[in-house]
């Protein structure tokens, strides 16, 4: 594996064994990288484009990974399939502030630099050490500061802030976009971005943000974009809640019931593989296990119990997100959802109520139904 990597410009060689975060690069400057690792960290837009150029005339495939970081099993799975695929891999780290609304969590956002760091350090071992990886292991993790992604100033989080902004309408507009309508016009945003900066050959995303991989592929589709869109499953702990960042919001009581959502989709999936293929039998379903699981939190005291609102269950179809009344069984369909975790009513002295203080989570999750042979 390393041998791939002796023709770059990248630098400190795995079995030197750097022990300092910072190795000479090509120009004889100072590089950042992950300690005892050669995984570069380049913090500017301009070291990014540096480091992509000879990889581009030495016909290098990289692969890609956009992430906000406070890394989990899920996005690790992304870099590991962008490992077997492509020659590099280049991770984000930027928590884009145009994708929160005014009123949502940017500012208690995890920010967990030092564990992702150790993480990927990890992974990068265990990618050298499989010889069934096409990358020597991560190259580089791409860490720009707003003030360098947004050049002309920062546009603001408001609906109807000016600024120079990518729209994929109406998927965009759907389900998420209808509670949180800033949303994919930041994630589109920041994602043309970054592949105009990555130039990446092939761009991985989760299962997990169904309809962001949907506006991904059209903005990819419709402006033309180099790349290939490469969707994978989604990582869940044992009992089915999808891995997420946000997950640390939730504490011990809120995390038993927030599996409520995947039980609630696998109930709709259970009822399609059944046979049934209309909107009031699949959806009726998952409503049930959240009407059956609500109340019997409702029952318990206000310091025992953990409660949810659903924000929305949809069946859409897989390729516009356009609602339902039937499945097409040729097509198939995607049934996701998002619930809103309450804060809790009241809490117990010395009990875990998550991070920053256990604000309202809210939580989303979605199941494919396969096309079935006809
Ligand atoms: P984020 O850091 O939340 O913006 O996510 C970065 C990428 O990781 C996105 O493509 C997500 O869909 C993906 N991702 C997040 N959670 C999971 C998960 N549980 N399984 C697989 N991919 C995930």
């Amino acid at each position: 594996m390393l041998l791939r990597r002796l023709g770059d410009l990248a630098v400190a060689s795995r079995s030197a064994a750097p022990d300092l975060s910072r190795a000479l690069c090509g120009n004889g400057a100072a590089a950042e990288m992950i300690p005892l690792t050669s995984i570069r960290v380049l913090r500017s837009v301009e070291a990014m484009r540096r480091w992509r150029k000879p990889h581009t005339i030495n016909h290098r495939s990289v692969g890609f990974v956009p992430t906000m970081g406070a890394l989990h099993r899920g996005h690790l799975a992304l870099v590991r399939a962008a490992a077997r695929d492509c020659h590099h891999v280049v991770v984000s780290v930027f928590v884009n502030p145009a994708q929160f609304g005014v009123r949502e969590d940017l500012a208690s956002y995890p920010v967990t630099w030092e564990a992702d760091a150790a993480e990927l350090a990890r992974l990068d071992r265990d990618i050298a050490g499989d010889g069934a990886n096409l990358a020597g292991g991560v190259s580089a993790v791409f860490a720009p500061a707003t003030a360098d992604m947004y050049p002309s100033g920062f546009p603001g989080q408001a609906v109807d802030s000016k600024g120079s902004f990518v729209s994929i309408t109406p998927v965009g507009e759907l389900l998420e976009g209808a509670s949180r309508p800033t949303f994919f016009r930041g994630v589109a945003t920041v994602c043309m971005k970054l592949f105009n900066i990555v130039q990446p050959d092939r761009v991985y995303f989760g299962q997990k943000d169904v309809q962001q991989t949907v506006v991904i592929r059209r903005m990819v589709r419709d402006l033309m974009l180099p790349t290939s869109v490469v969707v994978c499953p989604t990582e869940r702990e044992p009992d089915g809640l999808a891995l997420s960042s946000r997950n640390v919001y939730l504490g011990t009581r809120r995390r038993r019931v927030a599996v409520v959502l995947n039980h609630a989709l696998r109930a709709a999936e259970a009822v399609y593989r059944a046979g049934k293929l209309d909107r009031a039998s699949l959806l009726g379903a998952a409503r049930g296990v959240c009407a059956d699981v609500l109340k019997a939190q409702m029952a318990l005291p206000p310091d025992q119990g953990a409660v949810f609102e659903i924000d929305y269950i949809s069946l859409a179809d897989p390729d516009s997100l356009e609602e339902l009344d039937a499945v097409d069984p040729s097509r198939g369909a995607v049934v996701s959802g998002a619930i809103r975790m309450l804060p809790l009513e009241q809490t117990r002295e010395g009990e875990d109520v998550g991070h920053a203080g256990g604000p309202l989570v809210r939580l989303i999750d979605n199941t494919i139904l396969p096309p079935k042979a006809t």
